[in-house]
């Protein structure tokens, strides 16, 4: 068995057949490890996550070329809802909770579409409202009035219900207080850590990332501009001088 769980070679993506958002991106995501994709604004995070989920769609013109590969398998021919059962799971930007059902309503709607059995999804809630006791307090709410931080907590975990090998996260710190940057972190850490869950984060925020990261990459106008350890980029001025808006 390979040690590397995800691998992407020679990406390349276009938007409406004509703007090139991606060209030549390779990365590999080894398992256990936590990889941070970083980079300006449109510098190409959320689509090469959308290329690696298969959530580009050539019928409104979105087009990919290169190779992905999760597991040792091709995923060309796979669909996103494929992707999941096989264990890649994403969690994009934006926080798309199911507004009007309430925290643990959510919850158990990725229980479902994991296809876990009633016993399986008490033991999930059982789980995240370990990892994230906020959400047990805020169980019966409406997740629609619920604050940004309870609601990034809410897709996290609902994703974690269906039991990913891979979770892909785009921006998991926008808009959000630097504590609860942190509590978000720190959560991804412990289930890196204690269960070995392997994590690709896309993040703007390259301060917070690159202290969590295993590993981490640049992407500057949808190319691979700088990778390696992040221990060793966290130092370096390039990632000073990219402007990633970090605090
Ligand atoms: P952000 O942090 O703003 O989401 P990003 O690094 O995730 O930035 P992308 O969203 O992947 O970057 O955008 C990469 C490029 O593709 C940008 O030039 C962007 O304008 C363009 N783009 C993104 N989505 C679309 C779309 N649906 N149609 C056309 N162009 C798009």
């Amino acid at each position: 068995m390979s040690d590397h769980l995800l691998m992407l070679e020679g990406l390349a993506a276009t938007y409406n057949h004509a703007i090139r958002a991606l060209s030549h991106v390779s990365l590999t995501v080894r398992r256990g490890e936590i990889v941070a994709l970083l980079g300006a604004n449109g510098a190409g995070k959320s689509t090469t996550l959308k290329a690696i989920s298969n959530l580009l769609h050539a019928e409104r013109g979105q087009l990919t070329h290169g190779r992905v590969v999760f597991d040792g398998r091709d995923t060309a021919a796979l669909t996103s809802a494929d992707l999941v059962r096989l264990g890649l799971v994403p969690v994009l930007e934006g926080r798309h909770c199911f507004r009007a059902l309430n925290v643990e309503e959510n919850l158990v709607a990725g229980g479902i579409g994991g296809g876990l059995s009633r016993g399986e999804i008490a033991a999930g809630l059982e789980r995240i409202y370990t990892l994230f006791p906020r959400l047990k307090q805020r169980r019966r709410s409406a997740s629609g009035l619920t604050s940004g931080g309870e609601q990034q907590m809410t897709v996290i975990g609902r994703a974690l219900m269906s039991r990913p090998r891979l979770l892909v996260l785009d921006e998991p710190s926008m808009g959000l207080a630097p504590l609860v940057v942190e509590t978000i972190f720190s959560t991804l850490k412990r289930l890196n850590r204690e269960e070995g869950l392997s994590i690709l984060v896309a993040e703007q925020n390259s301060t917070v990332a690159l202290r969590y990261a295993d590993s981490a990459a640049v992407l500057e106008g949808g190319s691979m501009a700088l990778s390696g350890d992040a221990a060793d980029l966290r130092g370096r001025p390039e990632i000073k001088a990219l402007y990633l808006g970090s605090p």
